[in-house]
């Protein structure tokens, strides 16, 4: 075959396929812009785990009606405007991928309307492609629905898990994004029962309360330590070492409140508990740290769950110190052995 360029709609297909594995990462894009259009309280409802049908609905900004088709294109954003921008990313997004990604493998449609403007709009697309659009009272926010997600991908639905298991996922995505932004109120129902509802009231120790019950959170620090060397700041929760888990699961780490994977804070993490846990068991933590956006890449991964940091080492020290340090001031009487 002669090489030639992909047409549009498989281009988007291909690259639907990098940031949009499952139906978790359709609610991952979806919060996110909930939270980066400052939203106060947001909505995830789910059916058949998400693949039969998932809405989220929030109270945000809104989209004006003469942009949401733009909206759909690709690497159409509000979000960044001169390549520069692009060292210093203080939004959840900047790509401008998730909207068309999410519309080329669903049938999707969109009520949004900025408070400000007296009328709504709606747009639906079937596979991508736009099948009405038009003026459409709603309340102030956005209100997006995906229904059978990768019907037109036959291959990448039979790759998907359990309906139990896919909610499970999305279950946890909300549940540690409403630890990251006590300030939101989430609320999640999965078919027809309500298994997530944050108050929103922006204190951390509600949100544990609302996501882990009296128990645990009982058990939790509040945690909030600078770096004096480097600024960087650790804050959020960790459980005192008397809550500990038998696997690593409990310890979800954002970045400048982007929720992240990173084998080296789990590492630091288990640092600053050295000592202090049973073998084999493992802290339960849900820890922000907020560095210089332009110390941290984020744009080193298609899904945007991995960054790059400038310096680990700094990273890795903030964070094990600054645990260490709530975890002796927890403590001071028995003593907790070791550096700090
Ligand atoms: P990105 O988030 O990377 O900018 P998206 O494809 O997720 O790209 O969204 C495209 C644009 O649509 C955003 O930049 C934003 O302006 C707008 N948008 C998307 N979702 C919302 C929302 N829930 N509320 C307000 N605006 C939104
Ligand atoms: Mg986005």
């Amino acid at each position: 075959m002669p090489i030639r360029q992909l047409p549009p709609d498989i281009a988007v297909q291909i690259a639907a396929g990098e940031v949009i594995e499952r139906p978790v990462s359709v609610v991952k894009e979806l919060v996110e812009n909930a939270i980066d259009a400052g939203a106060s309280r947001i909505i995830v409802e789910i059916k058949g785990g998400g693949i039969e049908q998932l809405r989220v609905v929030d109270d945000g900004a809104g989209i004006l009606s003469e942009e949401v088709l733009l909206a759909f294109q690709r690497h159409a954003t509000s979000k960044v405007e001169s390549a520069d921008m692009l060292n210093a990313i203080p939004t959840l997004g900047f790509r401008g991928e998730a909207l068309p990604s999410i519309a080329a493998v669903s049938q999707m449609a969109i009520n949004t309307r900025p408070a400000a403007t007296d009328a709504g709009f709606n747009a639906e697309f079937a596979w991508g492609k736009l099948i009405s659009e038009g003026a459409h009272g709603c309340p102030p926010g956005t209100t997006i629905e995906v229904s059978d997600l990768f019907g037109n991908l036959p291959a990448r639905r039979r790759f998907l898990k359990s309906a139990t298991a896919e909610s499970g996922r999305i279950h946890e995505l909300v549940t540690r994004y409403s630890l990251a932004y006590p300030e939101v109120s989430f609320h999640l129902k999965v078919g027809d029962r309500v298994v997530l509802n944050t108050q929103g009231d922006g204190r951390r120790a509600n949100a544990a309360l609302a996501v882990y019950g009296a128990e645990v959170s009982e058990s939790l620090l509040e945690i909030q330590e600078e770096d004096p060397e480097t600024g960087y700041r650790v804050e959020g929760l960790a459980g005192d070492p008397s809550l500990h888990r038998a696997n690593r699961t409990y310890m979800t780490f954002f970045v400048n409140r982007r929720w992240i994977q990173n084998r080296m804070l789990t590492f630091a993490l288990e640092e600053a508990y050295h000592g202090l846990l049973p073998e084999k068991r493992y802290p339960l933590a849900a820890l922000n740290l907020v560095v210089p956006y332009e110390d941290v890449d984020v744009n080193s991964h298609p899904a945007k769950r991995e960054v790059r940091f400038r310096q680990d080492g700094k990273v890795y020290a903030a964070l094990q110190r600054g645990v260490r340090a709530a975890l002796v001031a927890y403590s001071p009487v028995r003593g907790i052995q070791g550096t700090i």
